[in-house]
This record gives structure tokens, sequence and C-alpha cells, in this order.
């Protein structure tokens, strides 16, 4: 099974304060992943299934920052704090139904998966969540399309809950029937080539990191130049090295470069880092 997460600086103009689609990347990715299925048999993990999962870009976080979705507040904010998980629950709603679009413009049959319809959290960290609607779909030959989300949270009434870690939680507890391996691919498109000793956007001097086992690689802490409310790129290595601790292996990619996904998907050599 192939879990495969599309950052939202992928598909959305990220540094944008407005919501807007990166169309452009948004259909050539589509592409890639249509190719890949149709060359199945370059990689059988494919043919066991694939999850996508996709980040809320531009679409949630300025909302979820605005109404400072997740951070503690008075009884009487809660009003507004809840007009504003509305407005975050839609914004990013109105993404997935653009990126499901464009799937299934392209022969993808996807299933769309919204996580506060099912998910809770209790401090921001994931403590409810049935996967076998998921599994069946999966057995059924549908291509699950979750994303990043604001949920209701135990201590915090409302939280928002990041791609990364539904990935996270997808990779570690979804087992699939009849695999013979059970083997996941986990695989994260971002905009840059994976991760650096520092923010390559901001320091000309960042080394790339081919392999990374421990966050004490990283020089300096800089979660992201984008707006973002989950933690960027530091958030993702957190949650990947909880993976990395099970045996679970995972990919981060530059998914703006034209075929990177549609290798991954393929297990061909993509330059990136290998969180192991
Ligand atoms: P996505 O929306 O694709 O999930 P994020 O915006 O959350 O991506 O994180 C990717 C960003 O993290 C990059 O654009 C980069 O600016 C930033 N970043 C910060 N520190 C690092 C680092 N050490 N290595 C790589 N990228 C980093």
């Amino acid at each position: 099974m192939i879990i495969l997460k599309l950052g939202g600086s992928i598909l959305t103009k990220k540094d944008l304060k407005k919501a807007e689609v990166n169309y452009a990347n948004l259909d050539r990715i589509a592409t890639e992943i249509k190719d890949a299925f149709t060359d199945i048999n370059v990689n059988q993990d494919l043919s066991e299934g694939l999850v996508i999962i996709h980040g809320a870009g531009s679409y949630g976080h300025p909302p979820a920052k605005k109404y400072k979705i997740g951070e503690p507040f008075e009884k009487n904010q809660y009003s507004q704090r809840r007009i504003g998980f509305s407005k975050t629950q839609n914004c990013v709603k109105k993404l997935n139904t653009i990126i499901c679009e464009s799937l299934i413009n392209h022969e993808i049959p996807c299933v769309a998966i919204q996580a506060s319809s099912f998910i809770t959290t209790k401090n921001k960290r994931i403590k409810s969540f049935n996967l076998s609607l998921i599994k069946k779909y999966l057995e059924e030959g549908f291509v699950p399309v979750i994303y990043g989300d604001v949920v209701l949270d135990e201590e915090l009434k409302i939280a928002v809950l990041s791609g990364d870690q539904i990935l996270q939680y997808i990779a570690k507890n979804l087992k699939i029937r009849d695999s013979k391996s059970n083997k996941k691919v986990v695989i994260l498109g971002t905009d840059v080539s994976g991760v650096f000793t520092k923010n390559p956007k901001k320091y000309d001097d960042a080394k790339h990191i081919p392999k990374l086992s421990s966050l004490d690689e990283i020089e300096k802490f800089d979660s992201t130049t984008n707006i973002d409310v989950t933690g960027g790129m530091i958030g993702k290595i957190k949650e990947l090295l909880q993976l990395a601790e099970i045996g679970i292996e995972s990919k981060i990619i530059n998914a703006n470069e034209s075929g990177a996904i549609s290798n991954a998907l393929l297990n061909k050599k993509v330059e990136g880092t290998i969180i192991k």
C-alpha cells in the first residue's frame, strides 16, 4: 500500500494570505498519479491500494490562524471560535472538492473523507479515528482522499489536525485484509527536496540531508517560511520519526519537480530525504 501526502505548499499558493489553488501543479500531479496506475506492474505496492492525504495550504491556515483555532480561550470567546472553526472547515472542504475534481477528471476513483466528521483529538493528538471505512474503500479499489482539517478536541474543544499527523496515524494503524506483507510506502511531496540542515529557502548554506533518523541532524529550527499553523517541516519530521521508530520508512520529495511523484509511486530513484 502506498500512502501519498501532497503538501499544501504544492497544491495551493501557500505563501499567499488568500486561498488560491496551484492548478498547474494539481493537474500535473493528477496526471502523474494516473500514469503510475497505468504502469502499475512496475510497482506492485500500488496494486495494494493508494491513500492520498493533502494539506490545507492557503485554504486552511489563514482562517485557522485568524480565529486562533487550537489556542486556549475564555468561555465568552467560544462563539467567535466556533465561527472560525466553521469557516476553516468549509475552506478546506472547498480545496478538497477542487482536488478530487481534478483526480476524477484523470479517472482516479477517489473518495473524499472529511476528518472533522469522525476524528477527534486530545490536546491536538488523535484520540479516535476509526479506520474501518477507509479500509473498506481500499478493498473496493477506491483511492481515499483525506485532508488536514479542524476537529473536536477533548481538552481544547476545537483544534487543527494536520495532514502530517493523519498520515502518521494511517501509516501506523491501517492494516489491509489479505495483504501479503502489510508493507507501507510513505511518500510526502512538498516544495523543497526534503530536509536540509536549515531552511533552504532562507539560508544559502543549508545542506541537504539524504537520510535522517533524528532531529539532532538539523542545525537550526525554523518550521516553515509558508503560512502554517501545524509545525511546517519540523512538525512533519516529528510525525515521520514516530514511524521510523516502528520500522516504517518515509520519503520527503520535491513535488514541484515534474516526474517526482510518478517516479516515487513507481519506486524509481527520486532525490529527497529518507526518514528511517
Ligand atoms: P507542506 O505544505 O508541503 O506540507 P510545509 O510548508 O509545512 O510544507 O513545510 C515545508 C517548508 O518547510 C519548506 O518550504 C521550507 O521553507 C520549510 N523548512 C523549514 N526548515 C526546513 C529544513 N530544515 N529543511 C527543509 N525545509 C525546511
